[in-house]
């Protein structure tokens, strides 16, 4: 086991890199422990046009790497690891992972959340050039042009009447013949001429050159086959928080989000939780990046009155 660290953050993407880059600036003794690779799930993204300072826009993986390099700027240590349980001893929080164990006084809980894939052929290859997991993200990026929602729930009608601000039309795919939606949602969505529903019907494949171009159906009940030419594909079919080992430590929303207050503290002392992996969270590099700084801040208040 290392020795105890002031404070260990869980996860290096925009939320724990910002919390690493406060909370080394300010001298304090911080390992970061990453799983995969620092810069998080903005990694993935073609372009971000939407984190300020970035006039021209700029791409996801040049985003997550200078948030990297600038965190690590400070003396942040880092371990590459997958935090796989965490346990309170007196003021002490133990962190089981893959490589071994760690020890800290104060734990920041940064480890976001991963979208709920199709995993149909042609999902992987396309993601980024017509397939989208964040409607805010790059709904601006289909003006006037036809584009598909798969899913039934909140998220999925929220993000197709946003969505019909860019684009001509916005055809929903579900697989059942009734959404999960509340009816408030599901009115408007009604009452949008620029939505239509395509019930019981699953996606096949996603096919196209470069981009996205058609989507391959099938309708549940009947087996029948067809096809849909769309320029885009926007997948809100569940959302996964990071948080499977934190069950009974933490209050987890319904969903599994980790419960905070405004300064971003659990309900156990000295262990906080910032970005996607937070309830109430609107999921966005700026907001993550946000949560990080206040969760470091007071994580550093916490230290100094323990
Ligand atoms: C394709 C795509 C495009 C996007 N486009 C935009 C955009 O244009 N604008 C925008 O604002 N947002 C965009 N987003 C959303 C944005 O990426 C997220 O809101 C942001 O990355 C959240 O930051 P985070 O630090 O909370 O979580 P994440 O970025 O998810 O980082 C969490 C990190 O924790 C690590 N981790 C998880 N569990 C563990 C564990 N147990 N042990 C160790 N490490 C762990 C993960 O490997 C990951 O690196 C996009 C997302 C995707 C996928």
């Amino acid at each position: 086991m290392d020795r105890t660290h002031q404070l260990i953050i869980v996860g290096g993407g925009p939320a724990g890199l910002s919390a690493a880059l406060y909370a080394s600036r300010s001298k304090l003794d911080v390992l970061l422990i990453e799983k995969a690779g620092l810069g998080g799930q903005i990694l993935n993204a073609e372009m971000v046009e939407n984190y300020p300072g970035f006039p021209k826009g700029v791409s996801g993986s040049e985003l997550g790497t200078l948030m990297a390099e600038q965190a690590t700027k400070y003396g942040l240590q880092t371990a590459f690891a997958e935090v796989q349980g965490i346990e309170i001893r007196g003021d002490e929080k133990i962190l089981s992972t893959s490589e071994g164990q760690y020890r800290a006084k104060v734990v920041i809980i940064a480890g976001g959340s991963e979208h709920s894939k199709l995993g149909v052929p042609g999902e992987e290859k396309f993601t980024g050039k017509g397939v989208s997991y964040c409607a805010m993200c790059d709904g601006a990026f289909f003006r006037d042009q036809v584009i598909a929602v798969v899913g039934g729930g909140n998220v999925a009608l929220n993000d197709s009447l946003f969505l019909t601000k860019f684009a001509s039309k916005v055809k929903v795919i579900h697989r059942r013949d009734q959404l999960r939606a509340t009816r408030i949602l599901q009115d408007r969505a009604f009452a949008n001429p620029k939505i239509e529903f395509l019930w019981d019907t699953v996606v096949e494949s996603i096919t196209g050159d470069k981009l996205v171009r058609e989507l391959k159906l099938k309708n549940v009940k009947t087996g029948k086959a067809s096809s849909l030419d769309v320029s885009g594909v926007f997948v809100a079919v569940g959302l996964r928080p990071n948080t499977g080992y934190l069950k009974g430590l933490l209050t987890l929303d319904e969903v599994g989000f980790i419960s905070v207050n405004a300064q971003m503290e659990t309900g156990v002392p000295g262990v906080f939780a910032a970005g996607d992996i937070r309830a109430g969270s609107i999921r966005q590099v700026v907001s993550a990046a946000g949560d990080g700084a206040t969760a470091a801040i007071a994580a550093e208040r916490y230290l100094a009155s323990a």
